[in-house]
C-alpha cells in the first residue's frame, strides 16, 4: 500500500505537468516557469534541448521546422559555465525570439541585447529588464 501511494504521488506530480513542459530539458524548466509566471498570453509548446547553434558564437538559437514548430537549442558547454542569472538571460532571450517574436536590442538594459552581459548586472538590473521583455 505504502509503495502504491508512492507510485500515486509521484504520478501526481509528474503526470499533472502543464503540457507546455513535457519538452523542456530539465536544465530549463525552473527558467522556463520563471517567464511563463511573467508572461500574461499563451503559447504554444516549444523544445529546449542542449545541442550546436548553428553559429560557432552562439550559446543558444531559436529554430523554427517547416511545421512552424520552434526548438530551443542551448550550447551546453556556455550552460555549464553560466550563472543562474546568465542562465535565465539566455533562456528569456530565447524565449523573446520564440514566444514573443522580439528581435535584437542594441540596448544593454534588454535581455534581447545579443551578447552575455555579467551576472551581478543581471542582478542589479532584473526588474528592469523583466519589464522591458515584456512591454
Ligand atoms: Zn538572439
Amino acid at each position: 500500500m505504502r509503495h502504491a501511494l508512492i507510485l500515486f504521488t509521484l504520478c501526481l506530480i509528474g503526470c499533472a505537468e502543464s503540457p507546455l513542459f513535457t519538452s523542456i530539458g530539465a536544465d530549463f524548466k525552473s527558467y522556463v516557469k520563471m517567464f511563463d509566471d511573467l508572461y500574461s498570453g499563451s503559447w504554444p509548446p516549444i523544445e529546449i534541448k542542449f545541442g550546436q547553434p548553428s553559429d560557432a558564437s552562439w550559446a543558444g538559437e531559436c529554430i523554427q521546422n517547416e511545421d512552424g514548430q520552434k526548438t530551443i537549442i542551448i550550447r551546453e558547454t556556455s550552460w555549464n559555465k553560466y550563472c543562474e542569472s546568465q542562465k535565465r538571460a539566455l533562456i528569456f532571450h530565447e524565449l523573446g525570439h520564440c514566444v514573443l517574436g522580439r528581435s535584437h536590442s542594441t540596448d544593454t538594459l534588454s535581455y534581447m541585447y545579443p551578447s552575455e552581459l555579467q551576472c551581478a548586472f543581471y542582478d542589479a538590473n532584473k526588474g528592469t529588464l523583466d519589464i522591458e521583455l515584456f512591454k
